[in-house]
């Protein structure tokens, strides 16, 4: 068997549905995908393996290597998709559809077609002697939880030199984004008749003191910390959602504030948590109340790798663009975690990510293909 065309590669890869959602309505397994990578990287000579991770459903990373030694590249991509909008697709999101020089399809650019474009580029490089290992790894959850490449953390398995994550970046060479944690505090007072203040004490009086601190606090990191590489130089804190009480006559008893912080890289989300949770407590003392922070989701660290990386120069002299940042996480900082040198570049639109209609620009995929061959060339046979 000879390995199938990028195109019909691409067209199973988008017909096998891999949903990841922290709603249950929408999760689902990634196996198809993952079976689909194992068998044409089997073929080409890759060791295969799949690795099931904690939890109710069957998700999956594959680890597929090709030669040995501690150096060598990781082409890395994630297997899942986000869920879709059901009636807003002009063509059907699970069938790669080409129009107007764009290929549509969900996953398409976000990013099951990365691997497509990286088994196509790489199958006539695959019998070449190689000097140090070239790893395909298809990650699963990034979508949702990254429980993927934290397992791969903790599992302490993988390792290289160098990392490429194929994320949509329009072939723009990505070295850092912001962190993201998302959080929550619950204000917890008394109830009681609202005529009488003494009956109760109300939650929301308390949470205006919250909310008071956490904006100080906003202002404190703006004005502590500026990174010029970024759109938005500084770390923001937004107030996202609140929720509290039931009715007017009544003491609030329960008050509830949900926000996010995005943290520039070199600082650090456990730090800024600890420097909440140390704020909580006076509030708490002076109104009586309880006051208890939690985690919505497990955080992202922010990420960033050397701009003196070798592989940040190689790939702007590749792609004659200055390396730059983005507004989205990647898994960027849990491959740098692994002591990989880890670069964001892929192939296609962020704009189009998350979109009905999402697509891939044909355009995208011949000077991908010439990148990752320069990459493996550089890193695997070369090295
Ligand atoms: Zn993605």
């Amino acid at each position: 068997m000879s390995l199938p065309t990028l195109i019909n590669m691409m067209g199973q890869l988008i017909t096998a549905p891999s949903i990841s959602s922290s709603q249950s309505q929408w999760d689902m397994s990634n196996k198809a995908v993952i079976e689909l990578l194992e068998d044409w990287l089997s073929h080409l000579g890759f060791k295969c393996e799949v690795i099931k991770l904690a939890g109710p459903l069957e998700k999956y990373n594959l680890v597929a290597t090709l030669g040995e030694g501690d150096g060598g590249l990781v082409l890395s991509g994630h297997t899942d998709t986000v869920p879709f909008d059901e009636g807003r697709w002009q063509s059907d999101p699970f069938t790669l559809t080409e129009r107007d020089q764009k290929l549509f399809g969900l996953g398409t650019c976000d990013m099951k077609g990365f691997f497509a474009i990286v088994l196509d580029a790489i199958k006539d490089m695959c019998q070449s002697p190689i000097k140090q290992p070239l790893i395909v790894l298809a990650t699963a959850d990034e979508e949702s939880s990254m429980n993927g490449a934290r397992a791969l953390v903790e599992s302490g398995k993988l390792k290289a030199r160098y990392a490429l994550i194929g994320e949509p970046t329009s072939l723009t060479p990505i070295y850092a984004h912001k962190g993201i944690m998302m959080e929550r505090i619950r204000v917890t007072g008394k109830s009681g008749h609202s005529s009488n203040p003494n009956l109760g004490n109300n939650a929301m009086d308390a949470m205006h003191a919250v909310m008071s601190e956490l904006m100080t606090f906003r202002q404190e990191l703006k004005a502590q910390y500026q990174n010029a590489d970024f759109a938005i130089d500084y770390p923001t804190l937004n107030l996202g959602c609140i929720h509290g009480g039931d009715s007017p006559n009544r003491i609030c008893a329960g008050c509830d504030i949900d926000f996010d912080i995005r943290a520039l890289p070199g600082m650090s989300n456990q730090a800024l948590i600890a420097e909440i949770e140390q704020r909580l407590p006076v509030i708490a003392e002076r109104t009586g109340t309880k006051i208890q922070l939690e985690h919505l989701f497990p955080d992202v660290p922010s990420f960033a790798t050397s701009l003196e990386s070798d592989i940040v120069k190689a790939c702007e002299a590749l792609t004659k663009k200055k390396a730059d940042t983005v507004a989205f996480a990647t898994e960027g900082p849990f491959l740098n975690q692994m002591g990989m040198e880890t670069l964001v570049l892929g192939p296609g639109s962020i704009d189009q990510a998350h979109q009905p209609n999402e697509f891939l620009a044909l355009d995208q995929i011949n000077p991908m293909q010439d990148l990752i061959r320069s990459l493996v060339r550089r890193y695997c046979l070369e090295a």
